[in-house]
């Protein structure tokens, strides 16, 4: 019996004639980027969706990153999680910056805020965190350190699209938060990203960033990049908003269901994160206990053979690549939370087009039937 195969997740589209009427508006403007008509809509409308004052688009969330660092000049030393997808590192070596990295929580899985202080030398200038499945960090903990020590804090926020934590958007805490819309988002323009800025001025600086660092015809102020977001994926993400109510949704029903079925498979253990947020379902980590009759890889494995292809976020650690190994701080023994949770954890899979047989069909081969 072959059928077709589940991926971890499947980009959330809008019905393709929708998306027509934007692209007629495109070709009639002749206007394909810097800050087109769409762009400066798609800006607004992302504004007030997510509750925060200012943002400015990227074309995806790793630039966006590297941008950041740029924008708050950051040096030296940064401590930052093990336990993330790998451009979280790669934006501060990018940035001639050294990672340090610390251990983190059990049962959040964010960096331990408890592990920070000791991580800090003379050269530490900031913390970048990351909102891993859309969990907010520890976010008052962090500020309480970074502002004692006089450190920035920034987000990587590229999980964390419409969290909201005490009454506002989680997008609201660091000096930046990174978001990213890449196809395996919660939310989508194909590629895509931005940085969340707390007052117009840093914007100001961060879209001359973007732009090579023009902020007129023959003034160059900086040594920018090219990290603008296109009309197309303005006008994508423009339409992609419309429909990101219906997606929640469906994530947060599959979510239940999951969450009910795994309390009576002994050895399976979703996240114990008693978080008091609104969450986007953007994940659904499992980890996978000794009591369990498989390892985490052969249950990985099995699945796949039944085409369900899960994912192992966040094995390989980021400290266990090559060009970050041998940094002291990823020293075997310096991570030993992180290491543990990277052999335990598997995500299932969690899309809006994931349907009820879906679910039951995974639950079952979870429950080795
Ligand atoms: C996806 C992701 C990024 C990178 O975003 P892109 O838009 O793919 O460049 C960075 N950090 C984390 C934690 C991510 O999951």
């Amino acid at each position: 019996m072959s059928k077709t195969p589940i991926y971890v997740t499947q980009p959330h589209l809008p019905p393709l004639e929708e998306f027509i009427p934007y692209l007629e508006q495109i070709w009639e403007n002749k206007i394909l980027t810097n800050n087109g008509p769409f762009h400066r809509q798609f800006e607004g409308a992302l504004c007030e969706w997510l509750g925060v004052d200012h943002l400015a688009l990227f074309t995806n969330g790793t630039l966006a990153l590297v941008t950041a660092l740029q924008a708050l000049r950051i040096t030296g030393e940064v401590i930052t999680t093990p336990f993330s997808f790998v451009a979280t590192a790669h934006a501060l070596l990018w940035n001639g910056i050294m990672p340090v990295f610390v251990d983190i929580d059990p049962k959040t899985l964010n960096i331990n805020p408890a592990r920070i202080e000791a991580a800090i030398t003379p050269k530490t200038t900031a913390i970048l965190a990351v909102h891993v499945y859309g969990n907010p960090c520890d976010v008052k903990e962090i500020q309480t350190i970074a502002d004692h020590y006089n450190l920035k804090v920034i987000y990587d926020a590229a999980h964390a699209f419409g969290v909201r934590w005490q009454n506002g958007s989680v997008l609201r805490h660091g000096d930046l938060s990174v978001m990213s819309f890449h196809a395996t988002k919660v939310f989508n323009t194909f590629e895509g990203g931005a940085i969340v800025c707390p007052d117009a001025k840093s914007k100001q600086h961060i879209d001359h960033l973007k732009n090579f660092g023009f902020v007129n015809e023959t003034t160059v102020v900086a040594s920018g990049i090219n990290g603008k977001m296109n009309e197309m994926q303005a006008a994508f993400g423009l339409l992609q908003l419309k429909h990101i109510n219906e997606a929640l949704e469906r994530r947060c029903q599959i979510d239940a269901v999951y969450r009910e079925n795994l309390k009576s498979i002994e050895g399976l253990h979703c996240l114990d994160y008693e978080g008091q947020h609104v969450a986007n379902y953007a994940y659904f980590p499992i980890l996978v206990g000794p009591e369990y009759p498989l390892s985490r890889d052969s249950l990985y494995e099995k699945l796949r053979e039944q085409g369900i292809y899960c994912r192992r976020y966040f094995y390989p650690l980021i400290s266990s690549f090559s060009m970050y190994r041998g940094m002291s701080s990823a020293r075997s023994g310096n991570l030993p939370v992180a290491e543990q949770i990277a052999q335990r954890v598997i995500c299932l899979p969690i899309y809006p087009a994931l349907d009820d047989m879906d679910v039951k069909r995974i639950i079952e081969m979870l429950r080795l039937r």
